[in-house]
């Protein structure tokens, strides 16, 4: 990727492929598995990677790298791969960096197909991991073995939005040499960019906030270009590619990310102002609450808040049930980042696989409420919250 001066929201639009002979002004969608090629010649220097240029679309194809140009430019990165889910873009990029034997240092809040591969799968592969807290990064210098090569991690953690300090982070694994992995899923390239506090790599789900409207799977890591060559090699041929038909939606959804994330958190700081100042919820947590326990940390790292307001019912299991019973408009669903407000359930969704202790440990109770604050009017949003709640 060249660096330019431009201003995140025009990358957002002008990062562009060489238009076709056609000079077409939006890009076209390259639905094909395969390229051709001139001659014997160029055939076989296209396989020797002599040449730059598209092969096959397990590899690579215009819409896929014209959404990875537009990532790397907004997270400061080298170079990437996309996707076909976010853990497609977790799976592949760990994968691609351990061996066996290897060991593995991450946060234990982060998202529950992460926590079921570490404690699930790698085992299977002799790869270990060791979880830390969030806010005891002090500690993690006494959990490096000399096996660890990797500290894994998100910010703001799902669902308990809780924040973690990147540049804290950043400098413990300069120190010992080890790859840092950010999820900036929750946050999205234009709220927060991990390489500028020492992140190797940066994964995102594109399924949240950059495809924005809930109609796509897709996963992307960017990074550093020698950490990110690895992925690339392993993930050809493996064969987690994202769709050129979702990559030309991302690229599309990107041009309007700061506009949309812009509204997001808003509309999300409303809601959580409102729910503090009501007397139907025990607690409320959202990064740009001045109560936030990491509100100076956010402030440093974030731009604004992001899209997800935690809080909980008064009055236990029974209030919840009754809670979520009387949501109107709302979708009860277990997505984020859409244009739709979406409520959830993580004790009895995402996290339900987890024990009771496992989502205390998270800070998941049986009342946790998370909302995905979307794009409707806020006055809309916080009526049918507080009819729910009333
Ligand atoms: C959703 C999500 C993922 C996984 O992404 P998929 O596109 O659903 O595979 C990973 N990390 C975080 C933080 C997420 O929210």
């Amino acid at each position: 990727m060249k660096k330019n001066n431009n201003k995140f929201e025009t990358n957002a639009i002008r990062t562009q492929l060489k238009r076709s002979e056609n000079l077409e002004h939006s890009v076209p969608l390259y639905l094909t598995s395969s390229f051709v090629f001139e001659d014997a010649e160029d055939m076989r220097a296209s396989f020797a990677e002599e040449k730059d240029r598209n092969i096959y679309s397990r590899y690579s194809n215009p819409n896929s790298s014209e959404f990875i140009e537009k990532v790397c430019q907004m997270e400061g990165a080298e170079s990437g791969f996309a996707f076909a889910s976010g853990m497609a873009a977790v799976f592949s990029t760990l994968a691609a960096l351990l061996d066996s034997g290897d060991h593995v240092l991450s946060a234990r809040s982060i998202f529950g197909s992460t926590h079921s591969l570490f404690t699930n799968f790698f085992p299977k592969w002799n790869i270990d991991h060791t979880y830390f807290k969030i806010d005891e990064l002090e500690k993690i210098e006494g959990l490096i073995t000399p096996k660890t090569k990797i500290i894994y991690a998100e910010t703001p953690t799902n669902p308990g939005v809780d924040v973690l300090d990147l540049e804290e982070l950043g400098k413990i694994a300069k120190k010992n040499n080890l790859i840092l992995i950010i999820d900036n899923c929750f946050a999205s390239p234009y709220l927060q960019q991990p390489i500028k506090f020492g992140a190797d790599l940066v994964i995102h789900s594109g399924t949240k906030l950059m495809d924005g409207q809930g109609r796509v799977l897709a996963g992307i890591t960017v990074g550093s270009a020698d950490l990110m060559d690895k992925v690339y090699r392993f993930s050809r041929i493996t064969g987690p590619a994202l769709s050129p038909f979702n990559a030309w939606v991302l690229s599309k959804s990107l041009e309007t990310l700061a506009i949309r994330v812009d509204r997001h958190c808003d509309n999300a700081l409303k809601l959580a102002e409102y729910l503090e100042a009501s007397d139907k919820v025990n607690w409320v947590k959202y990064p740009f609450l001045k109560s936030h326990p990491k509100y100076e940390i956010a402030k440093k790292q974030m731009k604004a808040g992001g899209c997800v307001v935690a809080f909980e019912v008064k009055g236990g299991l029974e209030a919840g049930r009754e809670f979520f019973d009387s949501i109107k408009l709302l979708s009860l669903s277990a997505n984020l980042g859409d244009s739709r407000t979406i409520v959830t359930h993580p004790a009895s969704t995402t996290h339900s696989k987890l024990s009771v202790e496992e989502r205390a440990a998270v800070g998941i109770s049986d009342g946790t409420v998370r909302i995905s604050v979307g794009l409707e009017h806020i006055d809309d949003i916080i009526a049918d919250i507080a009819q729910a709640l009333g």
